[in-house]
């Protein structure tokens, strides 16, 4: 391939990737809006008028932040690659730290991933304090904000540098087969995250406290009894400070798993709802999807790992991407901020496989709970959260890691009878 070829290859699969997502977007819009005017019938003594129609607005607003992020986030791609932004860091760094050497190539990995935090920032502040403000969602003050910027910098700092300076030296060290080395070592740091974070990394951020004794915990204790459940802790996160949105999460595994409620979530929803939708989560568990997706994205990745062992030789693949070097931070740079545009296709199948996933989970837990608590609870949820009813069908396809409300209660509604 030459490197003219290559980029004409880049910019339409990044144009084409844009326009597929901005007519979603579109359709998406002018489907929420278009069902505004009523509640679905099967929602219709459920959920009130207004609550259905904050929810459209919510959507609406949500995915016109999305459509500006996309724009955002193209333009910056194009300005660091053919633009020549990366080539002006690379020479930057250059200038700073011997050339060509590990120290160089840390400063350009961090300058790069600096810029593009700095372009993010703005967006992600507008994101809580102008449009989860505009609907009550926002719990986050400026000053949480800012202490938030400032341990996730520290962080990147202490953990990602290292974890860098290992992978450029496992690069140059490693012979032909570096990228094999740098997949292994790749998906172990994955495990060690899964492992740790909800014990050192988690608490950083969040207070955890142990679930208090109560009729919640009793029934909790009689599910797991039921499931052959054991598990390190539960937990209550005080979630309510950032944001209002509810929710629970089973994370780790091995002996470090537990489940988390956010207080939202529990100040929101009956003991017995709780039940249900922590039924829902050992039917994850039940049904091995964490290590199913763990051992796809595993494989998969180790496919992308060989192409990235084979673009690092390519000379198309640096000056096609408007860098005039080659070498081991460049090929990493490249390859990360130009992999999505081309796994764009494979988004569809992902949301398909994780959306039946979530019917696995909730066949099991109706299984273990009554289905029509789950029932209640997804509604109060939907609610709650300002969810849409009414998403597009072919935007929620592509999308969607969760099947739209009305499908999986219909579901949930035949598992009773
Ligand atoms: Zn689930």
């Amino acid at each position: 391939m030459t490197s003219s070829s290559f980029t004409a290859l880049f910019l339409f699969a990044l144009g084409a990737g844009l326009l597929t997502r901005l007519w979603l977007a579109q359709r998406q819009i002018r489907h929420v809006a278009g069902h505004r005017a009523a509640v679905p019938a099967a929602f219709a003594a459920s959920i009130a008028l207004d609550a259905h129609q904050k929810a459209a607005d919510y959507t609406v607003a949500r995915v016109r932040l999305g459509i500006v992020d996309l724009l955002i986030s193209a333009a910056l791609l194009l300005g660091l690659t053919i633009g020549g932004g990366l080539q002006a860091l690379f020479a930057l760094s250059a200038a700073v730290f011997t050339p060509a050497t590990l120290p160089h190539g840390m400063a350009f990995i961090a300058a790069v991933a600096s810029v593009s935090w700095l372009v993010d920032l703005p967006l992600t502040a507008y994101r809580s304090f102008v449009l989860e403000a505009r609907f009550g969602f926002n719990r986050l003050t400026p000053a949480l904000f800012i202490a938030d910027a400032l341990k996730g910098i520290v962080l990147s700092a202490v953990i990602g540098l290292p974890l860098i300076a290992f992978v450029l030296w496992l690069m140059a060290a490693m012979g032909q087969l570096w990228w094999a080395y740098v997949w292994a070592f790749w998906l172990g740091f994955n495990l060690l995250v899964l492992l740790v974070y909800p014990t050192f990394i988690a608490p950083l951020f969040n207070k955890f406290q142990p679930l208090e004794d109560g009729p919640l915990k009793t029934r909790i204790e009689g599910l797991m009894e039921r499931c052959g459940f054991r598990l390190s802790g539960l937990f209550v996160m005080d979630g309510s400070k950032r944001s209002a949105h509810g929710n629970a999460y089973f994370t780790g595994f091995g002996a470090a798993k537990r489940i988390v409620f956010f207080d939202t979530l529990l100040e929101k929803l009956a003991p017995t709802e709780v039940e249900a939708v922590l039924a829902h989560e050992l039917g994850h568990y039940h049904h091995h999807h964490l290590w199913k997706r763990l051992a796809v994205i595993g494989a998969g990745s180790l496919i992308f790992f060989a192409l990235l062992g084979h673009l690092a030789g390519q000379d198309w693949f640096f000056n096609g991407l408007g860098m005039q070097e080659s070498g081991t931070a460049p090929t990493l740079v490249l390859f990360a901020l130009v992999l999505p545009i081309f796994t764009f296709p494979l988004t569809p199948l992902m949301s398909m496989w994780s959306r039946r996933h979530e019917f696995q989970a909730d066949a099991y837990a109706a299984s273990q709970a009554p289905a029509t608590e789950l029932i209640s609870a997804l509604v109060k949820l939907y609610r709650d959260n300002a969810s849409t009813l009414t998403p597009d069908p072919l935007y929620s396809s592509v999308y969607d890691s969760h099947p739209p409300a009305a499908i999986r209660i219909a579901r949930l509604q035949g598992a009773t009878r």
